[in-house]
């Protein structure tokens, strides 16, 4: 099998395993326990906190373990409306593009009165700090923008948004949940005051994430019960999880930046490939994009057949978001770049990770092609645009 679908999850490392194991085993205990067995459980929290900590480049104070991204964008941004709505500012600026977890907070709080503001993101997927500067009102009390996006691959200027809000005293946070682990994060340098991530992106355990908030923000609790994560995250620790994150996490910082140059070749190779299919398009920035992001549009197909088609080949890959998939309606971070509703449907995201080797590579710049010419061969789409009924977008 050729696992290139890294976006939606990625493989535990051997790394991530070993680290977890005594922890699922013979060091079983509770955190919040005083004797020897919970308090060495205690002792490998504090340490997974600061070694998380390190990594973003802030205080272990400033750690909150959730129970992954969705968790931590759900947090960050009910508390950061809750401290606006405090003071009289209800205008929340984000992104047409952003993950659901986002937009449907959001979406939540607008029935709860507040104002958001969604800024268009352009035919490349991405904003300025000028686009944000131009929306902020004196009423506006959070900024929230990816740091990259989950489907196409764009990179957004995370530090300019950052300044721009901090000059302007507005919280802002991001949603670094394909960042983190990929491309350089630093929160002090890059003007961050909350931040959401999550291990399974990086080769950690599934169902564990973090939530960083600055020091000073008041966090309000989704979940409401004991006294962990300083009061600010109820329900006993996932000790191993934790545990599995911390070390997936510093080993994907130790090996960022070749990791990041061997996915860029192959990531390049691909894009270069499959760009030769005629009435085909790149989907993201082509330069301010993650390492491992590939994502087309093929005019005349359906993405779902193309995506069962592969898969008998032995390609995993996908058509965007694992969220989007099994609904009929188009990808939203499409339909926000521009693309048409028949065009957006023949998607293809191929998200790669540092194990991919090259053979796999040629395999799937010969496999997709063939695929590609199978489905539009019986296409009665196709048939209306080369006899001249319908015309080409692409
Ligand atoms: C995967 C993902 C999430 C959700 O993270 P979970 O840990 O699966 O809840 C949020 N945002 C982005 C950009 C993602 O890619």
């Amino acid at each position: 099998m050729i696992y290139v679908d890294n976006a939606a999850t990625t493989k535990l490392s051997k790394t991530a395993l070993n680290a977890m194991m005594p922890y699922l085993t013979e060091n079983y205990g509770n955190p919040s326990s005083l004797h020897t067995i919970g308090q060495a459980a205690a002792e490998a929290l504090q340490k997974s906190r600061e070694a998380v900590a390190e990594c973003l480049g802030c205080s272990p104070k400033e750690i909150y373990f959730t129970s992954g991204g969705s968790e931590a964008d759900n947090q960050a941004i009910i508390s950061a409306a809750a401290l606006g709505e405090k003071k009289g500012k209800k205008h929340i600026i984000s992104t047409a593009f952003e993950h659901h977890a986002v937009l449907h907070t959001l979406k939540k709080l607008e029935k709860q009165g507040f104002d958001i503001e969604l800024l268009p993101v352009g035919s490349l997927g991405s904003i300025t700090a000028k686009q944000v500067e131009d929306a902020i009102r004196p009423d506006t009390c959070l900024v929230t923008t990816m740091f990259a996006n989950n489907e196409i691959g764009s990179v957004l200027p995370v530090a300019e948004i950052g300044a721009v809000c901090r000059k302007n005293g507005i919280l802002f946070h991001t949603d670094a949940v394909q960042a983190v682990g990929h491309i350089e994060v630093d929160v002090k340098k890059q003007n961050i005051d909350m931040l959401s991530l999550s291990a399974h992106k990086f080769h950690g355990p599934k169902g564990i994430g973090v939530l960083y908030a600055k020091l000073g923000i008041g966090l309000t609790n989704i979940i409401e019960g004991g006294a962990q994560e300083r009061g600010k995250r109820a329900g006993t620790e996932n000790i191993p999880a934790i545990v599995g994150m911390a070390a997936a996490l510093k080993n994907a910082t130790d090996h960022l930046n070749e990791n990041a140059a061997r996915m860029k070749a192959l990531r390049d190779k691909l894009i270069e490939g499959l760009s030769k299919i005629p009435h085909s398009i790149l989907n993201g920035d082509p330069v301010n994009r993650l390492p491992g992001n590939i994502n087309f549009c093929f005019e005349g197909i359906e993405g779902e057949s193309l995506l069962l088609l592969l898969d008998a080949k032995g390609i995993c890959a996908s058509s965007g978001s694992a969220c989007t998939s099994g609904s009929l309606d188009p990808s939203h971070v499409l339909l926000a770049i521009g693309r048409p509703h028949e065009v957006a449907h023949g998607s293809l995201r191929l998200s790669l990770c540092e194990e991919n080797t090259e053979e796999e590579i040629d395999t799937i710049l010969e496999e997709v092609p063939k695929v590609v010419e199978y489905l539009r061969n019986m296409s009665p789409m196709w048939k209306n645009l080369i006899s001249g009924k319908k015309e080409f977008i692409l």
